[in-house]
């Protein structure tokens, strides 16, 4: 079996701590690897390494960083198919969507690229006779970035490209459960020319968490993961003084007005409810249909196209919709929610429940669920499944529906499938949640704009990516100046306007 490692200094450093999580093959139910769980020591250890290797890279040019980010950027296309196989591996994902998880990230470090035109600061010439006012955008020093098993290219590297470009240090701590397609990104960085020490991958748990949160050289966090997580570290994070953003879990509704395209609608509801097994925090959860005659339509062209999904393991290629959920615990958990589903009274319209692929029989496959006339009372409704399960809330009224969305607790994506546009531009400005579709299922924005949640997916002010990211991981700095020619006056005690 293979023993992973942590990343320090720009080599695979084992784990010392004697504490490992098992990596399995979900497709087969093996555990295929063992990943180290780092120590408060270990940790600190690290966090002082990136301090001393942050003085130069923070000193370096943004140019220069920015063709690390370019150099970075081919070869991360150059071992595309060698990162898609392991995390699929790791993962379960289909290897289209693998890819698909490596490109999303891989277009933040794209962006990253323009860090020189991205810190630029501000200049004003005059503000005072003989004063001149700047400000400057200087790195934070050293930051962390703790990243949740779904996304196990993307979300690293949307954290890694942006914190680094800006001169930081990071510490990445990468969720245990797929944690070597981190290392392997580390790897690449270092080979597209990141200075040992800049970029430190610590793998661990709790404890891991807990000694980034407690550690004062550490000065920012950004978390992904879910909402209990996430509330911990904000507030954990922001009590020791720490910069701190994180994004938690979703419950994403797609209004289905009645002069929607059925057919299109039922397409979306079908890839952005089970693909990738529902493990996407942008995935559909929940479909609310307007008026009866629209839950109908949608109900019957949804039925066969969820009985036709092809759930198998990556290796059977282009023919799988999506492959197994994450470990044991996790399909163990969606059975207990859509559990919950039948006994509140929902319909389940398509059951999963006892899918069974042959040959993976001890792999975590999750059929795929369709419940209907579920109401917002309930469990399926209310909680986060996570797993291949879409919710139908029938409402009587757009009023209805947008209201469902605007009461959940959630606030990550939502849609809106309608040919009218004064009620998609009405959903677009009054819905409280932070990316809208319209006519899109997953409207995840692209690397130049910035993703982010509201309510309880979301804590902190700034997104993900896109110019917030350059704000999250720099501080400004305003500089006022006047040389000795320009001071005319002796010492000054009031605050004046400025002449
Ligand atoms: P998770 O919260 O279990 O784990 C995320 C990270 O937190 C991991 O690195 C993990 O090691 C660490 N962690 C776990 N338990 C901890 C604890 N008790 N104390 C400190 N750290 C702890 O999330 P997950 O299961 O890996 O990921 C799925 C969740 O992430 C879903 O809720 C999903 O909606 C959410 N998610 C959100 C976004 C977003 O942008 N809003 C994106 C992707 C995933």
């Amino acid at each position: 079996m293979e023993e992973l490692s942590h990343w320090i200094d720009g080599k695979r450093v084992p784990g010392t701590s004697g504490r490992f999580a098992d990596v399995y093959n979900p497709a087969t139910g093996e555990v295929q690897a063992r990943v180290p769980l780092a120590t408060k020591a270990e940790l600190d250890d690290a966090v002082a390494r990136a301090a001393k290797a942050q003085i130069a890279w923070g000193a370096t040019n943004p140019q220069k960083r920015a063709r690390v980010m370019m150099a970075a950027v081919g070869l991360i296309n150059r071992d595309m198919d060698k990162l898609a196989e392991k995390l699929s591996s790791e993962h379960g994902k289909t290897f289209v969507d693998a890819k698909g998880d490596i490109q999303r990230g891989l277009e933040v470090i794209e962006y990253c690229i323009g860090a020189p035109q991205l810190l630029k600061g501000e200049y004003t010439d005059s503000a005072g006779p003989g004063i001149d006012m700047y400000s400057m955008k200087q790195p934070l020093g050293v930051v962390a970035g703790i990243t949740p098993f779904n996304f196990p290219a993307m979300i690293p590297l949307w954290k890694m490209g942006p914190a680094l470009a800006c001169g930081n240090a990071m510490i990445l701590k990468p969720s245990e459960r797929d944690p070597s397609v981190p290392l392997m990104l580390a790897e690449i960085f270092k080979e597209a020319g990141l200075p040992d020490g800049v970029l430190q991958v610590v793998n661990g748990d709790k404890d891991a968490v807990d000694a980034i949160l407690d550690n004062d050289t550490v000065q920012a966090v950004g978390f992904v993961g879910s909402t209990p997580i996430a509330q911990y570290i904000y507030s954990r994070g922001c009590a020791n003084g720490k910069r701190v953003q994180c994004f938690g879990g979703a419950k994403n509704h797609m209004i289905i007005m009645p002069d929607a395209d059925m057919d299109q609608a039922a397409d979306a509801l079908i890839g952005a409810g089970y693909g990738a097994a529902g493990e996407r925090c942008m995935a559909i959860s929940v479909a609310v249909p307007v008026g009866e005659g629209t839950a109908d339509a949608l109900r019957e062209r949804l039925v066969p196209k969820i009985e036709a999904l092809k759930v198998g393991p990556w290796t059977a290629g282009d023919d799988v919709d999506y492959g197994p959920v994450v470990t044991a615990a996790a399909k163990e958990n969606i059975l207990r929610l859509v559990q919950t589903g039948v006994e509140q009274g929902a319909e389940l319209v398509v059951d999963g429940r006892d899918f069974s692929l042959q040959g993976y029989e001890d792999g975590f496959f999750v059929g795929p669920h369709l419940f209907d006339h579920v109401t917002t009372e309930m469990d399926i409704y209310r909680q986060e499944i996570f797993g291949p399960v879409l919710s139908m809330v029938r409402a009587k009224t757009y009023d209805e529906a947008i209201g469902m969305a605007m009461d959940h607790e959630y606030g990550n994506g939502t849609a809106i499938f309608t040919r009218d546009g004064d009620t998609a531009r009405d959903f677009a400005h009054r819905i409280n949640i932070g990316m809208v579709g319209i006519n899109v299922p997953i409207p995840v924005p692209l690397a130049y704009h910035t993703f982010g949640g509201w309510k309880k997916s979301g804590f902190g002010d700034l997104n993900q990516h896109g110019p917030d990211a350059f704000k999250f991981y720099t501080r400004t700095k305003t500089v006022t100046s006047r040389w000795p020619s320009g001071i005319k006056e002796g010492a000054a005690f009031n605050f004046k306007a400025m002449d």
